[in-house]
């Protein structure tokens, strides 16, 4: 198809830009450090915590790709890129890392094709924030490889990255499939840190709190996050199965989603997941599911 053709050819070379700027910016001195507002660690909570920090947003100009049928083609949206980090008496996971914080120098933000790209707060100092330093994170996990969930990766060289087995074979293919940044994912294409890879659910720490549930379509490999806590009970966060509220409403699938009928088992699977378990979905680029989250550094718990 003509069409999506072209859509790979202006992502790869969006992502080939952004490659490039997340090296140069790797020389920024890091801002110094402000005392934890709210210190968080494993040995001071007793069931999880979740905590969605602010790693950016994207407005999309134009989202036609964002439906097969075509309904939102010329319109625009606003995206938010949230990082979340889910503080468990076992550990500290950190289940997307958002866009690169090296964007935080580009002032305007970043404009390519119908992507205007911005990062105003960068996850290394909310983490800090909350007195967590990259190396006391003992898990990464991706709700898919897209650049935009992978960009502060390589911060976590420590941690254990848990990731589909599907998921990482598709991103590493050479080229780099639409939407990935081989650069981010370079820790695991070298094998630099400790890989967990899986194949279909997982469950992080092995309570049942925190679990990681197959929803593939949008990459072969994609994934939401399903969380038990005590006080505010089922969370599940959407990674992209959904990208906003109204094509969860209207089941669209986009344009360039790597299978259509994965995508719409997808849907039905975490629908009934979320009906079934009275649970709060959480779409995870959406401004107003973000702002209805407690600000950082409150939590869900
Ligand atoms: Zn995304």
């Amino acid at each position: 198809m003509k069409g999506s053709t072209a859509i790979r050819m202006q992502a790869a070379a969006t992502f080939a830009a952004l490659a490039c700027m997340a090296g140069a910016a790797m020389a920024e001195p890091t801002p110094p450090a402000a005392a934890p507002a709210a210190a968080a660690s494993p040995k001071s909570v007793t069931s999880p915590r979740l905590y969605a920090a602010d790693c950016g947003s994207i407005r999309v100009g134009d989202m036609a790709g964002f439906s097969d049928l075509g309904e939102l083609k010329g319109e625009a949206r606003n995206f938010i890129v949230p990082c979340f980090i889910v503080v468990h008496p076992k550990g500290v996971l950190v289940w997307d890392a958002g866009l690169n914080d090296a964007l935080v120098a580009e002032k305007n933000g970043v404009d390519h094709d119908v992507f205007h790209l911005e990062v105003k707060k960068t996850l290394a100092s909310q983490l800090q924030a909350l007195g967590i330093t990259p190396t006391d994170v003992t898990h990464v996990a991706f709700s898919h490889m897209h650049f935009d969930h992978t960009g502060n990766a390589a911060m976590f060289t420590s941690a254990t990255w848990l990731m589909n087995r599907t998921e990482l074979a598709w991103a590493l293919g050479d080229p780099a499939p639409f939407g990935v940044s081989a650069e981010n994912l370079a820790p695991a294409a070298k094998k630099t840190v400790k890989a967990d890879l899986f194949v279909g659910d997982r469950d992080v720490f092995g309570d049942g709190s925190v679990q990681i549930l197959a929803a593939p379509g949008h990459t072969p490999g994609s994934a939401v996050l399903m969380l038990k806590l005590k006080k505010a009970g089922t969370v599940v966060l959407s990674g992209d199965l959904y990208h906003t509220p109204e094509n969860h409403h209207h089941h669209r699938v986009p344009a360039f989603n790597t299978s259509r009928a994965e995508t719409l088992a997808s849907f039905d699977r975490v629908d009934s997941i979320v009906k079934r378990s009275k649970a709060r979905l959480v779409i995870q680029h959406s401004p107003a599911h973000f702002a209805k989250l407690p600000a950082f550094p409150a939590y869900l718990d």
